[in-house]
């Protein structure tokens, strides 16, 4: 659901650049690059400013997007951050968007504002390490459980929901690192069904990780979320320089979330915001299209090398949920974005596909020049990774499997080399295996 007061003329990659032109955050009328913030407290006019400042924060009255807000320090707002914050809003067609020191910091923000002890949350099965730790390890210690279902097939959903005490649902689409899609719309209409039997106070929030895809390939709020949130170090960064993260979503959640990031601290660094804001949303469309351009010629090499068992890429027309991304997947201008991730799995029985996983990794790592060993993704360089062996380590054997992750399931993150190059060194590490 479009937020915009007025529609822009603009298209989204120029609004990715230059924002909103004119920000509240900020007077810059004579800068081109937005300043970096670097002051921890700030002055106060006078005692009547600083009160009328801290009345305005927080407060439902005060909209952040329309008036100046009164800084007091950088924990309750600061202007670099205000005003990646409206880009990051603008991107997702959210409301608000509130900032946090990393996408961690974000999602347990956002489940942090949502529930309290004695709720539930539905989450997929297949879903971030660290969610799941969080998910599995901590949130429980506040009196909050986690049911892990399968929401590709979302029939069992509606027996979920019916549990008064479920509020939220979180997801991410396309999954890490599985790739696996999950249809927002039929969430969306699921959750709808169990809130017509719920009070306002007590309605299911849907919460949409969309870290994979970014706002470039798919806008949850508009699919029929409630929440979306983001690890800013990925591609919305882009460049793998710094950490953050966001929620974004309605103007009902901005005062909690400022309260909480205020309370329970990690607000984004101003100095991490910025290069967010100068260089990697700016970039975001042009790294995007190359990326995904090379996705599919590596997605198609890869699904004809005989040594691979099988190419998860939602723009292969063998993904199980193709017609689903062709749908789901659209770039602001409605063309098939399917995204800057790729898995794959190498052939052999568990234990030789897992040994093939880390043979192929400790070739790339001491032969490749375009594709490097690293956990993370959405860089300007290829990533690869081996999910059983690195990411997914800390979940035991018996939960990977669970949640599909495969003994030779391998990652590749596209970055924007030449892509003959990406596909070169892909090959070479696959035919030492082989020989
Ligand atoms: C990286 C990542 C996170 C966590 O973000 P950090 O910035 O590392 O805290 C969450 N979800 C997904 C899908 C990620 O890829």
């Amino acid at each position: 659901m479009p937020h915009r007061e007025s529609p822009s003329p603009y298209a989204t990659e120029t609004h990715l650049i230059h924002g909103e032109f004119h920000s509240t955050s900020w007077d810059y009328t004579d800068h081109i690059v937005p300043p970096i913030g670097a002051s921890s407290a700030y002055r106060l006019r006078s005692a009547d400013r600083g009160a009328e400042g801290f009345g305005a924060f927080a407060n439902p009255e005060f909209n952040r997007r329309q008036q100046a807000p009164i800084y007091i320090y950088d924990r309750l707002d600061e202007p670099t951050r205000g005003m990646l914050e409206q880009a990051l809003a603008r991107a997702e067609g959210a409301e608000t968007a509130i900032a946090f020191s990393t996408g961690m910091a974000a999602i347990s923000a956002a489940l942090g504002v949502l529930v309290k002890n004695g709720d539930r949350i539905v989450a997929h099965r297949t879903i971030y390490g660290c969610t799941w730790s969080l998910l599995s390890n901590w949130m429980p210690r506040f009196g909050v459980e986690t049911s892990f279902v399968d929401l590709v097939d979302t029939s069992a959903l509606d027996a979920q929901l019916a549990d008064p005490r479920v509020m939220v649902v979180i997801f991410e689409t396309p999954t890490n690192p599985t790739l696996e899609l999950i249809d927002i719309a039929r969430v969306r209409a699921a959750v709808d069904r169990a809130n017509e039997k719920r009070t306002k106070g007590r309605r299911i929030f849907i919460v949409v990780d969309n870290t994979f895809a970014t706002p470039w390939s798919q806008r949850p709020l508009a699919l029929g979320a409630d929440v979306v949130c983001h690890s800013l170090t990925k591609n919305i960064g882009g460049f793998g320089t710094d950490m953050g993260g966001v929620v974004c979503g309605p103007r009902l959640l901005e005062q909690d979330l400022l309260l909480y990031r205020k309370d329970f601290g990690a607000p984004l660094a101003p100095r991490s915001a910025w290069p967010t804001l100068v260089y990697g949303l700016p970039t975001l469309a042009v790294r995007s299209r190359q990326q995904i351009a090379s996705a599919m010629v590596v997605a198609q090499f890869l699904e004809q090398h005989p040594l691979v068992e099988r190419v998860y890429y939602p723009g292969l027309e063998s993904h199980p949920q193709h017609a689903l991304a062709k749908q789901q997947m659209r770039d602001p201008h409605g063309d098939f974005s399917p995204g800057i991730l790729l898995y794959f799995i190498v052939k052999g029985s568990d234990a030789e596909a897992k040994e093939r996983g880390r043979l192929i990794m400790n070739h790339l790592a001491s032969h490749a020049l375009a594709v490097t060993l690293a956990v993370s993704l959405g860089q300007v360089r290829t990533l690869v990774e081996h999910p059983a062996s690195m990411t997914h380590a800390v979940v035991p054997a018996e939960a990977q499997r669970k949640a599909g992750i495969e003994p030779g399931g391998i990652r590749l993150s596209m970055g924007v080399e030449a892509t003959a190059d990406i596909v070169r060194d892909l090959e070479s590490a696959l035919a030492t295996v082989m020989a």
